[in-house]
């Protein structure tokens, strides 16, 4: 049987290498991390649990064809629950826990927004965007031709022109209505003004799929997917960096870890494909992705992350999103990528809401995010780690049942930590979704400057964000499967 390499333990290095040895490959995972799961991964400050990344569980039909490729049903494999409320809007006028269930929603939206038939038309419509999506996510495309196929044609009928604004301006007038339709470009770490506008499909996923939780959150289901590589015969190095892709006239052969070299008939790549290029690829073997042209590509915003231990069971949901009190001109300075602002819009997770293994009893675990730039702006994080600290409380105290005096542990992450950990420019969303970056403008499934190489992850297609990239692992080990059938 062939043997395969994969670099990376991330979560698309651990799908790629559930499906491959789930089919009987030889696969052998380097990561370089102590621990599994990339930025997906676990984290403990005293007795508290977090997720270190990942939360947010919405279009889980995606994790369950991750599983029936590997011929698992991932209902038997974690405890999954749909969740309701989805989450709490909590804007300046107004707190609203948008429920799970969808007539419950649409009669909200009716009272709220008096934009009841107007939602529903868009709502339909959008689950047509999503169906056409499908077959386009789980394909590879390998030149401008892969553009020429049917299914690709039918989907570019619901692309339209324009972005998440524009498009929802055209459909909607309640400027509430439009905001809480917008703010999902926070995933891909981007900006209303600069997504293209069939991300918009996005709300149509949480709103009618909606959002769900695996007890014990994201890092159980990386623990669950490497129980069954090792099951399979595969092996997880772990504390074993990747130093070099080997090549020989310009196909790869193996890798260099710990100064030995290996020898494997292909390799896949999980790390992020900006530092791969920068750090484990020759010069000589680098083409169409020199170090410079990979500079030039937009990536998204980075995070600023507070894990926080709360010596009391906090009323929140188990997700939040406390939007700015100027929206427009929140988004606009995130788009900048220049300073921070103190009117921070914020993503706050707290697990513990319902999930019993992330706090001790009658505490809670909160990770708060605030998108903020990337590490192409000027920011001394160095001098801004503490200072912006009080900027999240205060934003947190005027909107919340929060006080700093109940933390017990804390840990602060800033975008120079991501860069650090090899996440490149710390733009922890990978590459941007704009159109120039998507699709065959991404880097390919099947590396374009080497041969037996392949990407998995957020920096290839389909792009960043967990459903997706399993469609991106779903990829590339067919790709590698189809190649030696
Ligand atoms: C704060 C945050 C919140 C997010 N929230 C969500 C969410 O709620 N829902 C969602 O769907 N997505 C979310 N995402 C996006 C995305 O799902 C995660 O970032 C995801 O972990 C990315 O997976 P990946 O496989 O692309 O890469 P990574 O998770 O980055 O994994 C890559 C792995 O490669 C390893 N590696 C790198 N270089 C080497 C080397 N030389 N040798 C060996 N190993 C190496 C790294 O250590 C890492 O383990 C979030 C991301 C962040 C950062």
């Amino acid at each position: 049987m062939k043997k395969i390499a994969i670099v990376g333990a991330g979560p698309g290095g651990l799908a790629a290498g559930l499906i491959l040895t789930s089919k009987g490959y030889s696969v052998d995972i380097y990561e370089k991390d102590d621990r599994i799961g990339g930025r997906s991964k676990r984290l403990y400050l005293g007795d508290f649990m977090f997720s270190m990344g990942p939360s947010f569980i919405v279009y889980f039909d995606a994790y369950k064809w991750l599983f029936e490729a590997a011929g698992l049903d991932i209902e038997n494999e974690v405890n999954v629950t749909r969740i309701d409320p989805i989450y709490q809007l909590n804007k300046p006028d107004d707190v609203w826990n948008v429920p799970g269930n969808p007539d419950a929603l649409l009669n909200d939206i009716d009272q709220k927004f008096g934009e009841r038939a107007a939602y529903e038309k868009f709502m339909k419509r959008e689950g047509k965007t999503v169906e056409a999506m499908h077959p386009v996510m789980v394909r590879p495309f390998h030149s401008r031709l892969s553009l020429i196929n049917k299914h690709v044609v039918h989907f570019g009928r619901f692309v339209g022109l324009g972005n998440v604004e524009r498009k929802l301006n055209r459909h909607f007038t309640n400027e509430s209505l439009k905001d809480i339709m917008q703010f999902q470009t926070k995933y891909l770490g981007m900006t209303p003004q600069e997504t293209p506008g069939f991300f918009t499909m996005l709300s149509y996923l949480e709103h009618m799929d909606g959002i769900y939780h695996i007890e014990g959150g994201i890092p159980h289901l990386m623990d669950v997917m490497a129980t069954h590589i090792k099951r399979w015969g595969g092996k997880i190095h772990v504390n074993a960096p990747v130093e070099k892709i080997l090549t020989t006239d310009g196909t790869a052969t193996g890798l260099k870890v710990d100064g030995k070299d290996h020898a494997y008939d292909e390799v896949i790549v999980n790390a992020d494909m900006p530092k791969m290029v920068e750090t484990l690829i020759d010069k000589a073997d680098q083409k169409k992705y020199t170090m410079k042209k990979v500079d030039q590509k937009a990536y998204s915003v980075s995070a600023y992350m507070l894990y926080l231990g709360i010596k009391r069971r906090l009323d929140f949901p188990m997700h939040t999103l406390v939007l700015s009190d100027d929206y427009k001109a929140y988004t606009e300075s995130l788009k900048a990528n220049k300073d921070l602002t103190d009117d921070m819009s914020l993503y706050i997770y707290h697990p513990s809401a319902l999930d019993e293994s992330f706090a001790p009893e009658g505490q809670s675990s909160l990770m708060v995010l605030a998108p903020v730039p990337n590490t192409d702006a000027a920011i001394d994080w160095d001098a801004h780690k503490t200072l912006y600290k009080s900027k999240v409380f205060a934003q947190m105290q005027k909107r919340l049942n929060f006080s700093p005096e109940d933390i017990t542990i804390e840990k602060v992450y800033t975008p120079d930590d991501w860069a650090n950990s090899g996440v490149y420019k710390g733009a922890t969303f990978a590459m941007k979704h704009t159109m120039n970056q998507l699709l065959h403008k991404r880097p390919h499934n099947r590396y374009e400057d080497i041969k037996n190489l392949y990407l998995v992850g957020g920096s290839t297609h389909p792009g960043s964000g967990l459903p997706i990239i399993f469609e991106s692992a779903m990829i590339s080990a067919n790709l590698i499967t189809d190649k030696h059938r």
